[in-house]
């Protein structure tokens, strides 16, 4: 006889279990996702003991009909797909009618539900994949799910639990963010009686994201006006013999994507990937091309490695991504999917940028502080080491990118705490790095990289002044304060020697005038099969810009000389940045592209870093250096290099004009 046997329901649905449920969170989202499948417009969630205990769903959406209340814990029992076709067209969230027979062979089940069309309601128990009992009942309209004793005849499954407040915390995470994703519902959630959320129907993202996470990290939010974006492609090929058959020709292939959300701006830098939130067509998915993208679109804001906080709402056609890759749907696949890539990173990039603080330091419309007889003296004759006393509350993290920013959306430094006694006609400059929307326009761009500036700053006669100004001193050990005729400057150290540096490299580049340090012993530098094709495709440019580069055996290589500025513990790094974002962001690059980015590599890593005390003469040789520059606008990245306090806005402050 034969060995192989067929498996009973039982047990296949346990194994099902075993992708669909994997803790109390992927219960309730299984749930909460036949509840807007559903319709629903008020959903309520109650957990006893992080949901092992307990995990009860109520919604008031199109409930059940008698006969599918017990249909629904068949395997494979689905209302949302009929044929094999609609598989390519997904519009629901769940398809595999695999949720709810998988959830009951692993707890105790009771489903409770009415459907419009019938007058009374059903209740259904299960236990451990049996059906218990299914009774008529009176009930409204909808459907309630209670789970209870969750993986009671699975012991190995619960001990892979973790402590209470992880799986809480995952279901309240969840829960939160399809809240996110559907503002005009209600979602409650209640553990033992607490509330744990609550929110009514809203209008916009704007205002459910202000209901879940309050007005703090709004203000550091920045949103993402819906995009759309077409994707067009070329007819398939059909050729000429076949064509003449044929009167019609063959339409081009089009598909529409929709992107909005809330992104949060550079200064916000997450250990990990936990804040970034994808939805796809309603689904909250992790994608690795999607996450990619996000984090693409940060490069060379944040440093490598940090995670942006992203609420992302990515929608199109059913039919342009496939949702079937995985039993518990998190997955998906799309068709188009570097298009897709592109066009995610592209859209946040855009906001990011047209977010970017305005590089003058705005006054007040009219005096913040009422002028004081005493004081417009003492102000006007405060030496420069009171005013930069003033301002020592600010504290700067130590940052290698040369982005000042505080971790943990922790409030940016503000440069206004004046300490006693107070010089009030200092008008406390707006804080530099808060986001605010200024109209932005392009200017041309002779590097090929990122050069927006806003709108009222005049490119003309802004860098006139540079080549005379008058350092006074250092803020906080980072930023280069000099007057000069049209007013007072402030330089950022990084960015200006990063951008000094730039330009040294490329011409050295070009003259074949580089100083490069030959190591004593060559670096070994491992590489990822991605790395080793994106080396074969760079190495000639990267040892064009002061590298000394070979391949050294299996996916290996040697490292024996780099420019002469970067400190060999840098080294490595800077090849591994250079290689990863050769790949991320290069791929259909010019080899100009790829070489100013080896370039910009090079000069952000060389660097003087902020947080670095500067004798007078090294600030000299800066500002000498920088006036001397091509391009002393903006550092490789786009970043501002200088503010400047006009003298006219200097005067208008103390009424003077
Ligand atoms: P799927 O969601 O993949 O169809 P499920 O096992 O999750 O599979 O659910 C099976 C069926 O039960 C669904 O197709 C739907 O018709 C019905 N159903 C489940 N939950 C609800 C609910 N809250 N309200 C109405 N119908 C529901
Ligand atoms: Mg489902």
């Amino acid at each position: 006889m034969g060995r192989i046997r067929i498996l009973s329901d039982t047990v296949a649905n346990k194994i099902a279990a075993g992708e669909v449920v994997e803790r109390p969170a992927s219960v309730v989202k299984e749930l909460l996702e036949n509840s807007l499948d559903a319709g629903a417009t008020e959903i309520r969630v109650d957990t006893e003991n992080a949901g092992r205990r307990l995990i009860r769903i109520q919604d008031d959406g199109c409930g059940m009909l008698r006969d599918d209340a017990l249909l629904a814990f068949e395997r494979h029992a689905t209302s949302k797909l009929s044929d094999v076709k609609d598989l390519l067209a997904i519009a629901t969230l769940g398809f595999r009618g695999e949720a709810l027979p998988s959830i009951g062979s692993v707890s105790r089940l009771v489903l409770e539900t009415r459907s419009r069309d019938e007058q009374t309601g059903t209740a259904v128990e299960i236990a451990g994949g049996k059906l218990l009992r299914c009774d008529e009942i009176a009930r409204p309209v909808g459907t309630t799910i209670a789970v209870r004793d969750l993986f009671y005849n699975v012991p190995a499954r619960k001990k892979f639990l973790r402590s209470d407040q992880t799986e809480l915390a995952h279901v309240g995470s969840l829960i939160t963010h399809y809240s996110l994703g559907h503002s005009d519902k209600r979602f409650e959630l209640y553990h033992e009686g607490r509330e744990l959320l609550n929110v009514t129907p809203v209008s916009t993202l704007r205002d459910r994201a202000f209901q879940v996470f309050g007005s703090e990290i709004m203000q550091e939010l920045i949103e993402i006006a819906p995009k759309t974006f077409e994707l067009k492609l070329p007819p398939p090929y059909v050729p000429p013999h076949i064509r003449q058959g044929s009167a019609e020709r063959p339409e081009p292939e089009m598909a529409l994507f929709a992107l909005e959300g809330l992104i949060s701006g550079p200064h916000v830098q997450k250990q990990n990937r936990n804040s970034v939130f994808l939805f796809v067509n309603g689904r909250l998915i992790r994608d690795k091309a999607l996450l990619h993208a996000v984090v693409a679109a940060y490069h060379n804001l944040v440093p490598a490695g940090c995670f942006p906080f992203a609420l992302l709402f990515l929608n199109c056609d059913p039919g342009e991504v496939d949702v079937n890759v995985h039993p518990s749907k998190t997955e998906v696949r799309f068709r188009h999917a570097a298009a897709v890539h592109d066009f995610v990173r592209d859209t946040i990039r855009d906001s990011l940028m047209a977010s970017r603080p305005v590089s003058s330091i705005p006054i007040p419309a009219s005096p913040v502080l009422p002028l004081r007889s005493d004081t417009p003296q003492r102000a006007a004759a405060l030496p420069f080491s009171e005013f930069t006393s003033l301002v020592q509350d600010a504290e700067i993290e130590p940052e290698s990118t040369g982005f000042a920013a505080p971790q943990n959306g922790a409030p940016l430094p503000e440069i206004s705490v004046p300490k006693t006694p107070s010089p009030t006609v200092i008008a406390p400059p707006a804080p530099v790095a808060r986001p605010s929307v200024s109209p932005i326009r392009r200017i041309p761009d002779t590097h090929g990289f990122l050069t927006q500036l806003p709108g009222d700053w005049d490119r003309v006669d802004s860098f006139d002044a540079l080549g005379d100004l008058r350092p006074l001193g250092q803020l906080h050990d980072s930023f280069i304060v000099a007057a000069a005729r049209d007013g007072l400057w402030i330089i950022d150290q990084h960015v200006a020697h990063e951008r000094i540096l730039f330009e040294h490299v490329l011409r050295g580049r070009s003259a074949g005038t580089l100083e490069i340090q030959q190591l004593l012993m060559p670096l070994v530098v491992h590489l990822t099969p991605a790395q080793q094709f994106e080396y074969a495709r760079i190495a000639d440019e990267l040892n064009a810009s002061g590298f000394e580069t070979e391949p050294f055996g299996h996916r290996t290589i040697a490292i024996k000389a780099a420019p002469a500025n970067v400190g060999v513990a840098d080294i490595e790094r800077i090849v591994m940045e250079i290689l990863e974002v050769s790949e991320i962001e290069l791929r259909s690059a010019s080899l100009d592209e790829i070489r100013r980015n080896v370039c910009a590599t090079i000069a952000c890593r060389a660097a003087i870093k902020i947080n670095t005390k500067l004798e007078p003469q090294k600030i000299e040789w800066l500002l000498r250096e920088l006036a001397a520059c091509e391009y002393p606008m903006t550092c490789p990245h786009g970043r501002p290099i200088a503010l400047r306090y006009s003298t006219k806005d200097i005067l208008k402050s103390f009424h003077r004009i």
